[in-house]
């Protein structure tokens, strides 16, 4: 019979890590972390390398990936993803490692013992591992994120999400449901409680003021996520303000190139590639020093102003009304962007005041909760078990709630904490 341990991502965003175990084989799905208060990495529960089958990542953020080379210390099990999911993993844990080697007990090595164990898979492949069936579909949320397809030994299938988003972006095609038969669905409940307004007019709002700002003579910066939102944000700006002068700071670049590396996976690679051509990236301080002095849009990590060019810059262009601060990213409670929001300054930097236009845009690269319930409708004539993971308490609560509405109480649905196990049947 084939059971399900959370060793993290129960209750709470992030840490995602689900043991998935049947006729004495183990599969473990994402092996994350997540930061505390302090921004210190929290490591999911233990498990043992050697009884490890396998395990399948599902995208590159350090939430799902962040913990997997632990498991290389010891051991050297095989472990599944795609190819962009293993070039931006790497990319993230060398600069998680650069800043945390205190908190984290693998390194460089364990990374790369982890990159030789790598089975690469391309979205609708199967693979077999240990009696396991495994197959990766398009997840839509960065590029190479993927939903797992996992069929156990003893023939209970079931479809973990990931991270996943239901709306097709600038960049990717929407999450690529399949429609199979599925006993069991893990699906994530970020926002669960969150309904995002209608994408198109959230990106005609921005597109609107930004040009706004540029036709009085101001600059405006954009801080965001290197990964996804960066590349997102360039391509709607590049199409909505033409004729913008786009520049692009922090390790989106490199991230940028790994887009390029794998534009498969891109909705429309063409269109990339003209965007690519179009923006110019920010090589240094000679650059840096003068882009901000003209109007210009300036997309910058980090995200949340937590670091990076983007404190830089908006050091620089803050006081003056005529310029515009848009915060396009997650703004986690206490993030410098998140008290710039709410206060109008941000203290740890010595900025009382920002006189410049400030204000927050949902691009989120997760579904809402009418893009969770979605998923489910789609699956609840053969469902038989959901499991909310990755949201807060509120946010799994309230999806709960509403999946409960939609499927009536023939189906068991379970909002497990970490260390819980659950029995499939
Ligand atoms: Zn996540
Ligand atoms: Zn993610």
């Amino acid at each position: 019979m084939a059971k399900i341990k959370i060793l993290g991502g129960g209750g709470e965003v992030g840490r995602a890590a689900y043991l998935v175990s049947d006729r004495g084989q183990n599969i473990l799905l994402d092996y994350g972390v997540n930061f505390d208060e302090n921004d210190r990495p929290q490591f999911p529960g233990h498990v043992r390398p050697i009884d490890l089958t396998g395990i399948v990542i599902t995208h590159a953020h350090l939430d799902h990936i962040g913990a997997a080379p632990i498991l290389y210390i010891t051991g050297h099990p095989p472990i599944v993803m795609t190819k962009p999911t293993l070039d931006i993993g790497r990319l993230l844990i060398r600069d998680f490692l650069k800043i945390n080697a205190f908190y984290i007990d693998y390194d460089l090595e364990e990374v790369e013992n982890m990159s030789t164990k790598t089975i690469a898979v391309e979205y609708g492949q199967e693979i077999e591992l240990g009696g396991f069936r495994v197959l990766l579909t398009s997840a839509g949320h960065i590029l190479g994120s993927s939903m797992v397809y996992l069929e156990t030994p003893s023939g209970h299938r079931i479809l973990y999400t990931g991270d996943i988003n239901t709306i097709q972006t600038w960049t990717l095609s929407k999450a690529e449901l399949w429609p199979i038969k599925i006993d069991t669905l893990i699906i994530e409940s970020t926002y669960g409680s969150t309904k995002h307004p209608p994408r198109h007019e959230t990106e005609h709002r921005l597109a609107g003021v930004i040009e706004e700002v540029l036709d009085s003579g101001g600059t405006v910066l954009i801080p965001a996520f290197s990964v996804g939102r960066t590349q997102e944000v360039m391509c709607l700006v590049h199409a909505e303000v033409p004729g913008a002068d786009i520049f692009i700071d922090g390790m989106s670049r490199e991230i940028t190139s790994i887009y390029l590396r794998h534009k498969t996976y891109l909705r429309d690679p063409g269109l990339f590639e003209k965007v690519v051509e179009h923006v110019k990236f920010v090589r240094g301080w000679q650059d840096r020093r003068k882009i901000w002095r003209r109007p210009a849009v300036i997309i910058s990590s980090a995200g949340m102003l937590k670091g990076g060019p983007s404190v830089y810059y908006l050091k620089k262009i803050g006081d003056n009304p005529s310029n515009a601060v848009y915060l396009v990213s997650y703004q986690a409670v206490d993030s410098p962007g998140h008290k710039l929001l709410e206060t109008g300054g941000i203290d740890e930097f010595g900025i009382d005041r920002v006189n410049a236009r400030v204000e927050w845009f949902d691009l989120s690269s997760h579904a809402g909760k009418d893009g969770l319930l979605d998923v489910v409708k789609r699956y609840k004539n053969v469902v038989q078990n959901i499991i909310i993971v990755h949201g807060e308490p509120d946010s799994s609560s309230n999806l709960e709630r509403i999946i409960r509405e939609e499927i009536g109480e023939d189906i068991s649905v379970f909002r497990p904490l970490n260390g819980d196990e659950i029995v499939l049947d």
